[in-house]
């Protein structure tokens, strides 16, 4: 990739690969994040992800290929790179004996670019006491300060392992969404990863989508999104099972109606459903969640990646 070690792009990895004993975790990755965008990170437990950040952040060193941010590699110059993330853990290992202005001050001394203003500013927007011991706040009080500290110092390269974890359904679209689209807003770049692809869907405009270590999907939102269509048919006669049709990813209905999610140009999946002789009675842009779970289980309607059922 030739802009692998541009010190402009953020994140620039080639060909990684990660095995714990047993199990590789990280098959073969090659992606890249360009700098400015939001970049959504999901897949199913265990997929990969913390994984990836880890190797990001030189918490791991890459076993295979390459492993560039800012043009840096992150193991060999952990200061230049880390000065330059802010990082929000899986499970924001916090020192639980500080009290949380104590906390803000202490990190504040680690970053020459810290910004006290905006601390404070997300302190409030946060509702975070500063009196109060780390140790004693709630789970989603713990993801704010987690973010709180991970922002303050305006890094070049926001990194979020599982942000919404534990925050209730309005901070998670309102605040969290607003700090992320701010961050990016400003020519900064933000990776994040998720397992709720609503969540994904509403506020990244990059994806990629790893499945058992290996990167399945990686692109602009827009250009996945444009490649599925929701086709609910009507057939002449009764079908007692879902018809041949190619680029059907799922099939949901019965008798005389069938829905289907379809993969492919639109114009061919029109033509291939009027020449079964089907009426297109609706059609629409199935969500990112619709479209996982039929690519995973070749099923609609089932909460796959949230590793639960609905
Ligand atoms: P989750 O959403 O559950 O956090 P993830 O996509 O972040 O999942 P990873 O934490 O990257 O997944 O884990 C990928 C795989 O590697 C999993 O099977 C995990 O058990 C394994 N793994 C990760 N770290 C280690 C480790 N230090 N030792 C052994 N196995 C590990």
């Amino acid at each position: 990739m030739s802009s692998r070690n541009d010190a402009s792009t953020p994140v620039a990895i080639q060909s990684v690969s990660r095995r714990f004993r047993r199990k590789q975790a990280l098959d073969q990755v090659t992606l890249e994040i360009p700098r400015g965008v939001v970049f959504g990170l999901v897949g199913e437990n265990g997929a990969g992800k913390t994984t990836l950040i880890k190797h990001i952040l030189g918490l791991l060193r890459a076993e295979s290929g390459s492993v560039r941010v800012f043009g840096m590699d992150p193991v060999k110059q952990p200061e230049e790179v880390l000065k330059r993330i802010g990082y929000l853990s899986e499970n924001r290992d916090l020192p639980n004996w500080m009290r949380v202005g104590e906390l803000i001050l202490f990190t504040q001394a680690f970053f020459p670019d810290w910004d006290p203003a905006y601390a404070e500013e997300l302190r409030n927007t946060f509702d975070l006491d500063p009196t109060t011991k780390v140790g004693t706040l709630s789970r989603g009080q713990r993801a704010q300060m987690g973010l709180l500290l991970a922002l303050a110092h305006r890094p070049d390269l926001l990194l979020l392992d599982e942000p919404s974890s534990g925050l209730d359904a309005v901070v998670r679209r309102d605040i969290l969404g607003a700090v992320i689209r701010t961050v990016a807003d400003e020519g900064r770049t933000v990776l994040f990863s998720s397992h709720l692809l609503d969540e994904v869907e509403y506020v990244a405009d990059h994806l990629a989508f790893l499945h058992e270590g290996k990167l399945a999907w990686n692109g602009l939102l827009t250009d996945i999104k444009s490649r599925y269509r929701s086709f609910t048919l009507h057939f002449p006669t009764p079908c007692d099972k879902p018809p041949r049709f190619d680029g059907a990813l799922s099939w949901e209905g019965s008798g005389l109606e069938w829905t289907c999610l379809f993969e492919g140009d639109t114009e061919t999946g029109r033509d291939a459903a009027t020449k079964l002789g089907a009426a297109i009675m609706e059609e629409t842009e199935p969500s990112l969640e619709e479209i996982f779970v039929a690519r995973v289980t070749g099923k609609r309607n089932r909460r796959v990646l949230a590793g639960r059922e609905g």
